[in-house]
């Protein structure tokens, strides 16, 4: 059996080794057009910024390690250039001789990846206008910084790259400018999640401006001029481009293998192509999203490693299925760490699909235990059947710890009422007794059988004070604190009951406290009492969020 493989990155090189894992006697060949295989570039940013000092620490492993340990022959700055599947050869042209040779294949894998979204605008081409795929690009982005003694950069995208590179300048001291187009940053998420990380961006001295798209690019005397679509022009020293990539299809394409409306290639559950004997993972396929089971492109490295393996099982004669992409990503912004998976509000009212939201907030870990920071949470899911649509998180400390969680309840197909019942590790500097995934459970299992009622700050803006009453139960130190709900009627708690006189009875009544907690016990009595009355989800710290994605 000879295998080859199109692609020195974790697709491909997790295909290689589990294939020789599988067979001692498979010939195994990788074939890499650029210089490196094995490379980390999720490390890029961190190494642009410095926090990982040494270059070499990213190229993991070298073509030598693969042929000592595996046997496997990796072939680099070799492009594949075409590929004939009747007759099972691939056209290798050798970058460095400019040799071009024909090697066959019994089973080939394209693991290609993705390749960033250059748009065509004016300018793109200019020296000092840069993206970020690879460790050429990482050497040649540093390059510029140092010979041009950079003072300002302009990222355009607020996805995760745009983002951690933003970070990565400003520890090197440079002034940034963030210009993305949408209403918000990490469109993975809702809005009035990424509020607190537009606040934690701009208090870091970042220049984010949203709304606002990139026209052109020219060069000046002093260096370049980025022009923006709110006319506005920008001084600058480089600009890095991180709209988003798009699936490395060329290849397959020329060949016949099918693709999808995503632009990835078309590959089933065994991740297998179009045409026989040839597979495909990583970046550059369309898998299906496990909510909708819809086509999907998710460019990450999790589905990418698992992918390879998975093809590798299957190329040597397996039956391992893979089972479809939850877009389970964490990202970090200077102390703000966000991170979801399953799919978004937006994209459930896009598909008019009912369901229910709650917001939690709660700490890391156990309050009385030193630095303890806030966590918030949002869950989305049926209010029929409990099914967990999709999950987001912001806070400081335990995002990944808390998103794992959830994208494995998701998976295992727990539903929301059955997060209260997870037995989850707990000592005073790691969580609470009583976990917020244990409390979004509880919430949740309170929404769908009716011990509560909530209702969303949409709601209450939308229909006003015609139709509700918002009562804010927390105390005046609190509100003074913390900030008021306008035109709220204010009484404390402890005092409602000896207030119920004083309630409107020709309206609904809106609990709204800090976080959601304690509108549940007033919600309760105010209940007991007979009115008609919700408790506001997340209280005023999604209130607070939700209003800042109105300005
Ligand atoms: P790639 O890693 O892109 O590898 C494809 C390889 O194929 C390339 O080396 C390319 O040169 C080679 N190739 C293409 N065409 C040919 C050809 N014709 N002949 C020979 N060789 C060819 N994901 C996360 O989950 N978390 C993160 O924090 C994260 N951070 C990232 C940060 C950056 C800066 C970048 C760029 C990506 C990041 N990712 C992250 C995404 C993750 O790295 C990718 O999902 C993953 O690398 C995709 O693996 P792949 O093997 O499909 O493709």
């Amino acid at each position: 059996m000879k295998i080859i493989i199109i692609g020195g990155g974790p697709g491909g090189l997790s295909a290689a080794v589990r294939a020789r894992r599988l067979s001692e006697n498979a010939e195994i060949i990788v074939f890499e057009k650029g210089q490196y295989v094995s490379y980390a570039n999720c490390g890029l940013p961190y190494h642009i910024g410095g926090v990982i000092p040494s270059r070499e620490s990213l190229i993991l492993k070298t073509p030598e390690y693969f042929m000592n340990r595996f046997k496997i022959d990796i072939r680099i700055s070799q492009e594949i250039t075409s590929i004939d599947p009747i007759n099972k050869t691939v056209t290798v042209h050798k970058i460095t001789t400019d040799e071009v040779y024909l090697e066959k294949w019994d089973r080939l894998l394209l693991s290609t990846g993705a390749s960033p979204v250059i748009p065509p605008l004016p300018g793109l081409d200019t020296p000092g206008v840069f993206s970020l795929r690879n460790i050429t690009d990482m050497d040649s982005i540093l390059g510029w910084i140092e010979q041009h003694k950079v003072t300002h950069a302009t990222i355009v995208g607020g996805g995760f790259i745009g983002l951690e590179v933003m970070e990565a300048l400003r520890n090197k001291e440079i002034k940034v400018t963030v210009v993305e187009m949408g209403e918000q940053v990490m469109s993975s998420v809702d809005p009035e999640m990424v509020s607190p990380l537009h606040k934690e961006i701009r208090n870091h001295g970042v220049d984010l401006r949203l709304k606002t798209a990139l026209k052109q690019i020219s060069k000046t005397e002093t260096g370049l001029c980025a022009e923006l679509s709110d006319r506005t022009f920008l001084s600058t020293d480089m600009v890095i481009l991180a709209i988003g990539v798009k699936p490395e299809n060329k290849l397959a394409v020329e060949a016949g293998v099918l693709h999808g409306e995503t632009g990835g290639i078309k590959v089933n559950s065994l991740m297998q192509t179009s045409v026989p004997d040839i597979y495909a993972v990583g970046d550059t396929v369309e898998t299906n999203d496990i909510v909708f089971s819809s086509p999907c492109i998710v460019p990450l490295a999790g589905p990418v490693n698992r992918q390879g393996r998975i093809a590798a099982d299957n190329m040597l004669g397996g039956q391992h299925f893979y089972l479809g992409t939850q877009g389970t990503s964490i990202c970090k912004a200077f102390s703000l760490s966000i991170a979801s998976c399953g799919v978004n509000e937006k994209q459930l009212k896009t598909r008019n699909i009912r369901y229910e939201k709650i917001y939690v907030h709660a700490t890391d870990h156990a309050t009385y235990y030193p630095d303890s920071t806030i966590i918030s949470l949002k869950l989305l899911f049926s209010p029929d059947t409990g099914k967990i649509f999709g999950a987001q998180i912001s806070g400081q400390k335990g995002i990944d710890k808390r998103i794992d969680i959830l994208s494995v309840a998701q998976r295992a197909g727990l539903s929301v009422e059955e997060l209260a019942d997870l037995e989850l590790a707990y000592a005073p500097p790691f969580n609470s007794a009583r976990d917020i995934i244990n409390q979004a459970g509880m919430v949740a299992e309170n929404v769908i059988n009716g011990h509560t009622a909530i209702c969303h700050v949409n709601n209450v803006l939308q229909e006003g004070a015609d139709r509700y009453c918002l009562v804010d139960i927390r105390s005046p130190d609190e509100i003074k604190r913390c900030g008021e709900y306008p035109g709220a009627l204010c009484i404390p708690l402890d005092s409602l009951r000896s207030n119920i006189d004083n309630l409107p009875k020709n309206k609904e009544i809106v609990i709204g406290c800090q976080s959601g907690l304690r509108g549940h016990i007033a919600y309760r009595i105010l209940q007991a009492y007979g009115f008609k009355v919700y408790n506001l989800s997340g209280g005023f710290l999604t209130w607070q969020s939700v209003m800042e994605t109105l300005y």
